[in-house]
Parts: C-alpha cells; sequence; structure tokens
C-alpha cells in the first residue's frame, strides 16, 4: 500500500466560504480549549474526545459541526504533546502547548469519511459533510485502485483555499520496480550550481529568491511605515505574505521538475549526505534558504526516484574523480586540477563523479554488476572555460 497527496485549488462561493471560514474559527476554539487542559498536565486523545463529549452538551451549537472533525483535533493535540515529551528527553528546553491565534489556524481535517468527490459534466466538485459541494480544480486524475483515506482544507497566507487529499494506492506484486545499478547518477548540490551531476549536467540556481528581495523589501518598509492595526498596514502585510507564497511556489516548481527529470532518467541517485552542522553555522539569509531548499529537494527525489542513496560528504570536493589523488582548494577555486593524470574540470562535476564511485563502491557485492563510471572526456567548452579561468 502506498500513500500520495494531491493537493488541488478549492473555489468555493460567498456562503461557502464563510462556512469554511466559521469551521476554522470553531476547530480554533476546540483547539484552544484543549491547549487549556494540555497546559496544566498530559491529555490523551481518549481524554480530549471525552472533554469534546462535555463540551458539546455545554455549547449545543458544535453539534452543527462535522464531529470527525472535531475529533481529529484530538490527535493533534495527542501527537504535539508527544513531540514536546520526546523534546524534553533530548534535553530541548520547550515550553507548554500554546494558545493559537485567529490569523495562525489555517487547516482542518476530515479523516475517513464525511467527504466525497464527483464530477458534473465539465466541473469537479467535493462534497463535505455540514457544508455542502464546493467546486474545486482537479488537474490530475487519481491512479487506479487508490481510495481516499482523508482531506485537509486549508487557506493560503494569501486567503486562497486548497484541499490536500490523501489516497491509498494498492500495488499489486507485478508493479515493484526493478532496480538497475548501470542507471545511476551522482548529484553535488552546490552554491554556486544548485546540482551538478555525474553526466556532466549543471543545473544553475534559480535567482527566484533574488529576484523577489526587492519588491519584499519595499512591502517591508511599507508596513513599517504604516499605522500598527490600520487597514492600509493590513493590506501590505496581505501583500508581503503573496510575495512570499509566490516565492515558495516557483521554488516547488524548481525542485519538482528537476527531481522529476532525475527520476526518470536514472534508477539509483547518489546524493552526499548534507552536514547539519555546517546549515547552522552559517548566517546569510540567502545561503540558508538555500540550505532548506536542497533539504527538500532531496526529499523529493527520495520518493520519486527508485532509491536514493547518501553517500559520507568527507573528501568529495577534494579527491581527483580519476586517480584518487588528493587536490585540497578552498571554495573559490571553482576548477579541479590534478597534477598527478592532468585532469582538469569544474570542481562540482569533479564532486558528484566522486559521490557516484563512492556510492557504488559500498554497495553490497552482489549488487555491484556495474563497472565504475570511466572518466569522461573534458569537453571543448569545459577546456575553454579553463583556460580562461588560468
Ligand atoms: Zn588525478
Amino acid at each position: 500500500m502506498k500513500t500520495r497527496n494531491y493537493k488541488f485549488r478549492l473555489y468555493p462561493n460567498d456562503s461557502q466560504e464563510k462556512k469554511l471560514q466559521n469551521n476554522l474559527a470553531v476547530c480554533r476554539w476546540v483547539y484552544n480549549k484543549f491547549v487549556e487542559c494540555a497546559q496544566k498536565g498530559f491529555i490523551s486523545r481518549n481524554d480530549c474526545n471525552y472533554y469534546l463529549v462535555e463540551l458539546k452538551q455545554q455549547e449545543r451549537w458544535l453539534y452543527g459541526y462535522y464531529s470527525k472533525m472535531l475529533q481529529a483535533i484530538s490527535a493533534q493535540i495527542d501527537s504535539a504533546q508527544k513531540v514536546i515529551i520526546e523534546l524534553n528527553k533530548k534535553g530541548y528546553h520547550t515550553g507548554n502547548l500554546r494558545f493559537c491565534k485567529y490569523h495562525d489556524y489555517r487547516t482542518f481535517t476530515y479523516n475517513q469519511t464525511g467527504f466525497k468527490m464527483e464530477q458534473h459534466g465539465n466541473t469537479d466538485l467535493l462534497h463535505l459533510s455540514k457544508i455542502g459541494w464546493i467546486e474545486i480544480r482537479q488537474h490530475r486524475d487519481f491512479p487506479q485502485n487508490s481510495k481516499i483515506k482523508q482531506v485537509i482544507v486549508t487557506k493560503s497566507k494569501s486567503e486562497r483555499w486548497f484541499v490536500c487529499v490523501t489516497v491509498d494506492i494498492s500495488e499489486s506484486l507485478v508493479d515493484i520496480p526493478k532496480i538497475s545499478f548501470s542507471r545511476s547518477v551522482g548529484i553535488d548540490v552546490g552554491v554556486k550550481s544548485f546540482a551538478y551531476d555525474s553526466n556532466g549536467n549543471q543545473t544553475p540556481n534559480p535567482k527566484n529568491f533574488q529576484k523577489m528581495l526587492k519588491p519584499l523589501a519595499r512591502v517591508q518598509r511599507k508596513i513599517s511605515r504604516r499605522k500598527k492595526g490600520s487597514n492600509n498596514r493590513l493590506k501590505a502585510i496581505l501583500k508581503m505574505q503573496k510575495i512570499h507564497e509566490k516565492i515558495a511556489n516557483k521554488r516547488k516548481d524548481f525542485q519538482h521538475k528537476l527531481s522529476t527529470q532525475y527520476a526518470k532518467n536514472n534508477d539509483v541517485v547518489f546524493v552526499e549526505k548534507l552536514q547539519k552542522l555546517n546549515m547552522v553555522k552559517n548566517h546569510r539569509l540567502s545561503r540558508s534558504i538555500m540550505d532548506a531548499s536542497w533539504g527538500i529537494f532531496l526529499q523529493k527525489l527520495e520518493y520519486k526516484c527508485k532509491m536514493v542513496i547518501e553517500v559520507p560528504a568527507r573528501n568529495t570536493t577534494i579527491d581527483c574523480s580519476r586517480c584518487g589523488n588528493k587536490v585540497p582548494k578552498s571554495l573559490a577555486v571553482r576548477i579541479h586540477r590534478c597534477n598527478f593524470c592532468n585532469l582538469v574540470l569544474d570542481r562540482d562535476y569533479n564532486a558528484s563523479i566522486n559521490i557516484l564511485n563512492k556510492g557504488l563502491n559500498k554497495l553490497p557485492q552482489e549488487l555491484r554488476e556495474v563497472t565504475l563510471v570511466e572518466m569522461p572526456k573534458v569537453s571543448k567548452k569545459q577546456e575553454e572555460a579553463t583556460q580562461f579561468v588560468g
């Protein structure tokens, strides 16, 4: 059994939007009631559900809302408390659960039942119990043998409504993928280029964020100039959140396209183990965003590719990928130049070949039916680039 998530945009009419908004408000109210209890001591999922029954008897209007949606909050509280307990065990200092503010509560969940999806003519519709049929743009079909497990309705920061549909897909035995290690690639992620692979493909860093920094700074200045609580300030805040959403969307789009391409062309992808410590040390904003974006890119690779293997990062930039000679270099040196075998090529390209070879070497003997990559000839373009640098 495999699960997959699909995100679709919802187009509620005015009265439906009011109902959705109401749902959020009620869920938040219940959530905060639970938090109030949790602050006095651990409250389990069952306790929450009992408390919910009591609440309903006091506040009869709660019956107007889908009961399973409210019960899902119990599970949410339960797991949030467990996370805090785990963190405390590891020695992190965490506070108690906090009350959720109006604008921060943005999702509610219908689990197992209470929803239906149908197509009427050209329009796709989602039925939510106690709310009704809402227009939805289902831009992608579900695979065969799939069953909807739950739907999560979200209001984005730019006030648009989305639904995340979780689908269970039953797989037959025939579908188990065959893996061929001859279809392997090593990928090096870096600052200069987002990814450089052992086939010599270079993917430059998307400049999305840099491009959006100016409008972002402009709108942030506006916010700081305007009076707190004023309508104009709220408008500017909404605008800022829209820009943030746009950046996030562009990044997602870029990462999806690149990871899909790698998943299509390769069975096995070797990547460097990202060093978390180095990431935290770096204080520059743009750099830290890049770091985060690699992590998310790796996650996408992991669920799309048949196999992703992490290779320890030790010496991948220093070793010569042809002869193994060590060529130490600072971050500023972009070209790998080996004095022993006269290999000259881009440092990230060299690293990606090392990652691939290291990865293949580490495989158990029975899997290693492929030979290591032979050193590709340096292309003319690269030679020119090298001459220019040298
Ligand atoms: Zn060499």
